[in-house]
């Protein structure tokens, strides 16, 4: 948890904050955008590189088409207008990792515009804007560590110059640390569902910096930012923006004045310390990118591209509670990623009961799932198994009680349904009537007013039978069997 400066509650309610995100997210294409060296990840340092990714004179930069159709798919699944015609610009700065002393992303005509995410907030549901989505190529990367003279020296490895790269830039529409959170949960969902990037944080292929201000309630003017960068979690982002929150408010409170710098969070202190000052604010010096030509997506090309644009995630659950029956929360855990979604549907579609599949995930599954520490990905009792086992209580071919065991041997010996379900020599429950019989009459002789009823015309007095003979047959017996003699029985 973040250590915060102690700010009076008085003082939190005086100011809003302010907060924009930038992401970056690595498409996955198998080569680089300007060249066709390998964007593979954890390969030996300086070994995927060439003339034109180490930024050598003379060589020049070729667009690869892949990585537009990647980034023309993301920002679709954004909701962002596509700019027919982008230019790429020259980014000029100076750092060690970039060898061009540039780098080529977009500036003026960004690819696309004008998108948004919807979150939901405790006052209902809200849509921040995405100001823009352009292409970029990656830096190098410097390594302080893991080498004999690392203590006096600092390494490079170009193999992630030029690997290809969206940044996706929101609104300053987010108000809160927890919207934020949301926010990137939502992103990383729906570019996980258009598969343009593994979004893999560890390795760098989602990155995201935070800019976050405060002002007082009311007033339209925005405070002066920071710039909190390389957070490398959801959950540390939500945390430095706490930070950070508190630490303006207690500035301004004591008369002090925010300087607008870059941060760095440290999660084992939740603490963010200054790092530079901002370059004198986006004084970059971009300028159009002669090498290149003008990057122009058609309406053919956009169209090829919208022809593959997969269901995305919100839409997906409101048509599987139509189609299903299922509950909003049951569509939340069975769209969790794109696969199982995909496996729910084919398994739900090829079972009896559909509805039955998904209540089984949420009754067995899901709790199960938890209690071992697993991901539904995991789970040795796959949705074909969840849909075989949703039918055997279907067609009572086995009772409740029976299910659950085999659920619980499943997850013992890690084996699907079905396997275990062939283990155990495809149980069946009790279709011996004379036991059955015993117990209902036993129950008719024992309680003559509900008989009474009954025979009078009260038939939901039945659901009263029904329950005592599951009850005496410990759930073992097959309701629909139970239905049945009692039916008879009852008539007299
Ligand atoms: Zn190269």
């Amino acid at each position: 948890m973040a250590t915060t400066p102690d700010t009076s509650v008085a003082a939190r309610a005086k100011y809003e904050p302010v907060i924009g995100l930038e992401v970056h997210v690595q498409l996955l294409t198998a080569s680089k955008i300007f060249c066709s060296c390998s964007t593979r990840f954890g390969d030996a340092p300086n070994t995927n590189v060439c003339p034109v990714c180490l930024g050598l004179p003379g060589a020049l930069p070729v667009l690869n088409r892949r990585v537009v159709d990647f980034a023309v798919l993301a920002a679709m699944a954004l909701s962002c207008e596509i700019r027919e015609t982008s230019i790429f610009a020259r980014k000029n700065y100076f750092y060690p990792d970039l060898p061009k002393g540039y780098q080529i992303s977009q500036y003026d005509k960004p690819l696309a515009e004008h998108g948004w995410i919807e979150i939901k907030t405790p006052e209902g549901k809200k849509k921040i804007g995405i100001t823009r989505v352009h292409l970029e190529e990656d830096a190098g990367k410097s390594l302080h560590e893991g080498f004999a003279d690392a203590a006096e020296k600092t390494a490079i490895d170009l193999n992630r110059t030029g690997v290809p790269l969206i940044e996706i830039v929101s609104e300053p529409d987010i108000a809160s640390p927890d919207e934020a959170y949301d926010y990137l949960t939502k992103l990383k969902e729906i570019i996980l569902y258009t598969g343009v990037s593994d979004c893999n944080m560890e390795e760098g292929s989602l990155r995201c910096d935070a800019n976050i201000s405060v002002r007082p309630r009311g007033q339209k003017e925005f405070g002066t930012k920071t710039e909190v960068k390389n957070v490398n979690s959801f959950r540390f982002i939500r945390e430095a923006l706490e930070y950070e929150i508190e630490r303006h408010i207690g500035v301004l409170e004591s008369g002090g004045k925010i300087s607008q710098e870059t941060r760095l969070y440290n999660a084992n202190e939740g603490k963010t310390y200054g790092m530079r000052s901002k370059e004198q604010a986006h004084d970059y010096r971009y300028f159009p990118e002669p090498d290149l030509l003008p990057l122009v997506v058609d309406e053919k090309w956009q169209a090829e591209i919208r022809g593959v644009l997969p269901e995305l995630p919100e839409a997906r659950r409101q048509r599987m509670v139509v189609d299903y029956g299922i509950t909003e929360k049951d569509a939340a855990v069975l769209t969790d990623s794109k696969s199982l979604a995909d496996q729910f549907e084919s398994a739900a579609k090829a079972a009896k009961n559909p509805k039955r599949v998904a209540n089984l995930v949420q009754s067995e599954l899901v709790g199960r799932l938890k209690a071992k520490g697993l991901e539904i990905e995991q789970s040795p009792v796959s949705m074909k198994g969840v849909a075989m086992s949703a039918d055997l209580v279907e067609s009572g071919a086995i009772s409740g009680k029976m299910l659950k065991d085999l659920y619980d041997l499943s997850f013992e010996r890690g084996k699907d349904f079905g396997v275990v379900y062939e283990q155990e020599g495809r149980p069946e429950q009790s279709r011996d009537t004379s036991s059955l019989e015993k117990i209902i009459d036993d129950l008719i002789a024992a309680n003559p007013k509900q008989v009474e009823q009954y025979r009078a015309g009260k038939k939901t007095v039945i659901g009263f039978f029904v329950g005592q003979v599951m009850k005496a047959s410990k759930g073992q017996a097959n309701p629909q069997l139970v239905n049945e003699l009692l039916g008879k029985k009852l008539e007299g």
